[in-house]
C-alpha cells in the first residue's frame, strides 16, 4: 500500500492556541515542525474561521509567524486516528477528509505535543434531543461558519463564562438571544468577579460582555428542566427563583462547561490518576504529567485543555512551555552538544520554561476558580424521566441504563456509547448521573478507512523495528 510518510522533529496534534503557541517556539529554535487539525484551518474553538482573521493580536501574530515559515508542515482537515511509538519514533496516522474522498498519511516524529483541547459538556434533558438544541459552543460555532441565526429567539442555558461569548456572538450576527440562564449561584458569581482583579485581562473581558449583553435578561441559579415542541424545539421550561418558567424560543443553546480531550493520550498509553480528583471535576485532566508538561511516556507532551480547562491565556502559555521541554530534550538528546551557542539555547529555553511555570501558575489559580464557580448543581442529575434518550447514537433511554452497574454492563447491553462518538457525549453525561467511569483509550480513535487501518498495521510494524534517522 502507498501510504505517503512524513519525517518530523516535532508533531503537533490540535492547531488551537495551544498548538500554535507550540509551533512557533519549536521554529524559533530552528526544528522541523508537523501541525494536524481535524480542521480546515488553524485556530481551535476559540479562533475559529482562522487565527489570521482574529481581532486578537496573539492569534494574528501566531497566524503570520507560521505562514513565513519555511519547516513548518500543516495538516489541515487531518485527524489523527493512530498513535504509537516510542521516544525517537513515533508514527501517526492521519485521515484527510476531502469532500467525499478519504486518503491517509503517517508522520514519523521525534518527539509530540498533544494539544487536542476541550469539547463541551452536553447533558440530557426531556426534549434535549428536538430540532433547535443545540450546545453552547456548538450554535457559535454554526453561526460563526455562518448558519444563520438572525431574528432567530435564542436561549442560552448551561453554565460558564462561555455563555456569555456565545451569547455576545449570537446578538452580534443579529440573533435576539432573550435569556442567558446560568445554574451557578449569584453569590459564587460575585466571588468569582471580585476573584477577577487577580487577571485583569480578564476582568475587562468580562466587563466588556457585561456592556454587550446589558439588554439581554441573566436568570443565575437557573436551569432547563425541559425542552418542548412538535417537529421543532417551540419553548423551553427553566427553574429559576423557585418557579417553572415557559419561554418560547427558536434555539436552545445549551452546554454545561467543556471537558478535556484525553483520548489520545490515552490511547498511546499515557498515565492517569483519577483518585486526585474530586468526584464532581469534569474541567480537571487525570493525565499525569511532570512539571514540564511530559506524560508517563518519555517524549510525548500534553499541553492547553488536553490538561484541564482554563482559558485561552493558559492555553497559550502551556503550549510555549510543552515545546520548550521538547525541544530542550530534542537538544539534549544530540550528540553534538558542543557546538557554539549550544549552551547559550540550551539556557535561554530553561529560562522559558521557569518563566512559563510561574505564568502557568498564575492561570492555573483562574482555572481553579471556574471550577469552583462553576462546578454543576444536583438537581441536573435528576432532570431525566424514564424516556429520555441518554445515547443518542444508539437511542438509548434512561430507563434502560439505570439497572445496569456500571459503564461496561450498560454498554454490552444496550450499545450505549458504541455509536459514532464512541460514549464522547453520553460517556461524560453517565459519569454525572451514575457515577460510571468511562473506558477512554481505544485506537482506531473513530472509524477510518481501510486505508487508514493498513496504515495502522504498517505504522506498528515500522515503530519496532527502526529508528528515524
Ligand atoms: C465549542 C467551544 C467553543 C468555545 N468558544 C470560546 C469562546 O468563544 N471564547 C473563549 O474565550 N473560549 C472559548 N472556548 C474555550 C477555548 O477553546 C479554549 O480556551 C482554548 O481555545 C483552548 O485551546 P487549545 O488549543 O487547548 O484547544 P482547542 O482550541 O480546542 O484546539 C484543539 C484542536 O485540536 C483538534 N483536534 C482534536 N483532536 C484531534 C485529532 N485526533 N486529530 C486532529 N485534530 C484534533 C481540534 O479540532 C481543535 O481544533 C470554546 C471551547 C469550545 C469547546
Amino acid at each position: 500500500m502507498n501510504t505517503t510518510t512524513f519525517h518530523t522533529d516535532l508533531l503537533i496534534i490540535g492547531a488551537g492556541p495551544t498548538g500554535l503557541a507550540a509551533a512557533q517556539l519549536a521554529l524559533e529554535h530552528g526544528y522541523e515542525v508537523d501541525l494536524v487539525d481535524d480542521n480546515f484551518q488553524s485556530g481551535g474553538q476559540i479562533w475559529r474561521g482562522g487565527a489570521q482573521t482574529q481581532h486578537d493580536k496573539r492569534a494574528q501574530l501566531l497566524a503570520k509567524m507560521l505562514a513565513q515559515s519555511s519547516r513548518l508542515r500543516c495538516h489541515f482537515q487531518s485527524k489523527v486516528v493512530h498513535l504509537n511509538g516510542s521516544i525517537n519514533q513515533f508514527s501517526a496516522v492521519l485521515d484527510h477528509v476531502q469532500n467525499t474522498t478519504s486518503t491517509s498519511s503517517r508522520i514519523m516524529a521525534k518527539r509530540v505535543i498533544i494539544a487536542t483541547g476541550a469539547r463541551e459538556l452536553l447533558l440530557p434533558f426531556p426534549g434535549w434531543t428536538l430540532p433547535g438544541v443545540t450546545g453552547a459552543g456548538g450554535l457559535q460555532a454554526l453561526a460563526k461558519s455562518g448558519y444563520p441565526v438572525k431574528g432567530k429567539r435564542v436561549v442560552v442555558a448551561g453554565t460558564g463564562p462561555l455563555l456569555l461569548a456565545v451569547a455576545a456572538s449570537l446578538v452580534e450576527r443579529g440573533a435576539i438571544v432573550t435569556h442567558i440562564v446560568e445554574q451557578t449561584s449569584f453569590s459564587k458569581l460575585k466571588r468569582f468577579a471580585f476573584k477577577l482583579f487577580a487577571t485583569p485581562s480578564k476582568l475587562w473581558q468580562a466587563l466588556g460582555l457585561a456592556w454587550k449583553l446589558r439588554q439581554q435578561q441573566y436568570w443565575s441559579t437557573a436551569f432547563v428542566l425541559e425542552a418542548l415542541g412538535g417537529k421543532r424545539l417551540e419553548r423551553v421550561v427553566i427553574q429559576h427563583a423557585g418557579e417553572r418558567k415557559t419561554i418560547e424560543c427558536d434555539f436552545l443553546a445549551c452546554g454545561f462547561g467543556l471537558v478535556p480531550n484525553l483520548e489520545l493520550a490515552a490511547g498511546i498509553g499515557c498515565k492517569f490518576d483519577t483518585t486526585k480528583l474530586p468526584e464532581e471535576s469534569f474541567m480537571r485532566s487525570p493525565l499525569t504529567l511532570s512539571p514540564r508538561l511530559e506524560s508517563s511516556i518519555a517524549g510525548v507532551f500534553c499541553a492547553g485543555e488536553t490538561t484541564g480547562v482554563g482559558g485561552v491565556d493558559l492555553a497559550l502559555v502551556e503550549g510555549r512551555l510543552a515545546a520548550s521541554s521538547a525541544v530542550l530534550s530534542l537538544k539534549q538528546a544530540q550528540t553534538d552538544n558542543t557546538a557554539p551557542n549550544e549552551t547559550e539555547a540550551q539556557q535561554q529555553l530553561a529560562n522559558t520554561i521557569v518563566e512559563a511555570k510561574a505564568d502557568r501558575n498564575k492561570w492555573q489559580t483562574f482555572a481553579s476558580n471556574l471550577e469552583s464557580t462553576f462546578a454543576l448543581r444536583e438537581e441536573l442529575t435528576q432532570l431525566c424521566r424514564d424516556d429520555t434518550i441518554v445515547c443518542r447514537c444508539e437511542d438509548v433511554r434512561f430507563q434502560e441504563l439505570k439497572i445496569h452497574p456500571d459503564w461496561r454492563s450498560a454498554k454490552l447491553h444496550t450499545r450505549c456509547g458504541m455509536g459514532p462518538c464512541q460514549g464522547r457525549v453520553c460517556g461524560t453525561a453517565n459519569r454525572l448521573l451514575f457515577g460510571w467511569e468511562r473506558d477512554l483509550g481505544r485506537m482506531p480513535l473513530s472509524a477510518s478507512p481501510i486505508e487508514s487501518l493498513l496504515a495502522i498495521v504498517e505504522s506498528k510494524e515500522v515503530t519496532s523495528n527502526q529508528e528515524i534517522t
